[in-house]
């Protein structure tokens, strides 16, 4: 990645997205943040110094809008994401609670990419990350002695492992561009309580790493700062 590529971060206002964005601009590169609330995307904008679009994932014009705004893009960071914490029982997941998650992790991923693979498309070295989770790696929570077997995630697993599958299927119809799902790990925010383990800044570190590759890297793979994960 050169200095003068711009890069796009999803949900980028606080928490992992927003020290993506930190590192990135650290690294000399121009960042937009997209962030769904104005006054809180212009807050952390102008403490990274970055560039603000108001970026609601799960709103077509929004989309469409942050799209018109971004004129050029090298890098996308499709960060964004909820979940329902405290987990939610297998049991007890309703189809309300499925349609909510997955209209943000996997709706709102498929609407950022429509409207931004064009862009991107003109890059010379076209990026794209999708954060996703080791609680959607089928591997993972099958495996007895993986604490992501231990996690009651069903809704927002689920929901990362259709991130994972949509990861692979864009990468093989887009070999030019590298796109690769990265879980940053298990991380203190908003997100579980802060009950994490590290902090997001330390959790950015790979996303970021994995923004960054050059047009040799990797693409259609997933990865933790620990290497590859199984799917
Ligand atoms: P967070 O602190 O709650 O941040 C989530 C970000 O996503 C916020 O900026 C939030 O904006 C934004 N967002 C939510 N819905 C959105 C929408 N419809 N449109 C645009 N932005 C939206 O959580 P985080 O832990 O940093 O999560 C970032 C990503 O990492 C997520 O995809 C998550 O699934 C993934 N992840 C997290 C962990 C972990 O342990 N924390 C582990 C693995 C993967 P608002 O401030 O407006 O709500």
């Amino acid at each position: 990645m050169h200095k003068t590529t711009t890069a796009l971060v999803t949900g980028a206002n606080k928490g992992i997205g927003f020290h993506t964005a930190r590192l990135l601009i650290d690294a000399g590169h121009t960042v937009w943040l997209g962030c769904r609330d104005k006054s809180r995307g212009e807050h952390a904008s102008a403490e990274l110094g970055g560039r603000f679009v108001q970026l609601d994932v799960t709103d077509d014009a929004s989309v469409d809008a942050a799209a018109q705004t971004v004129t050029s893009l090298d890098v996308l960071v499709n960060n964004a994401g909820i979940m329902d914490y405290p987990w939610t029982p297998a049991g007890e997941v309703t189809p309300e609670l499925i349609r909510r998650l997955y209209e943000t992790n996997v709706v709102g991923l498929v609407r950022v990419m429509r409207a931004f693979l064009p862009l991107l498309a003109k890059s010379g070295n076209p990026v794209i990350v999708n954060v996703g989770s080791s609680l959607g790696s089928l591997g993972c929570v099958t495996t007895a002695g993986r604490p992501e077997s231990q996690v009651p995630a069903m809704a927002y697993g689920s929901s990362k492992a259709a991130l994972n599958m949509i990861t692979v299927h864009y990468a093989k119809a887009f070999p030019e561009m590298r796109i690769n799902s990265v879980d940053p790990g298990y991380t203190a925010t908003d997100m579980n309580g802060n009950s994490g383990f590290q902090t997001p800044a330390d959790a950015a570190v790979i996303v970021a790493q994995m923004a960054r590759i050059g047009p040799d890297g990797p693409t259609g793979t997933y990865c933790d700062a620990h290497g590859r994960l199984p799917w």
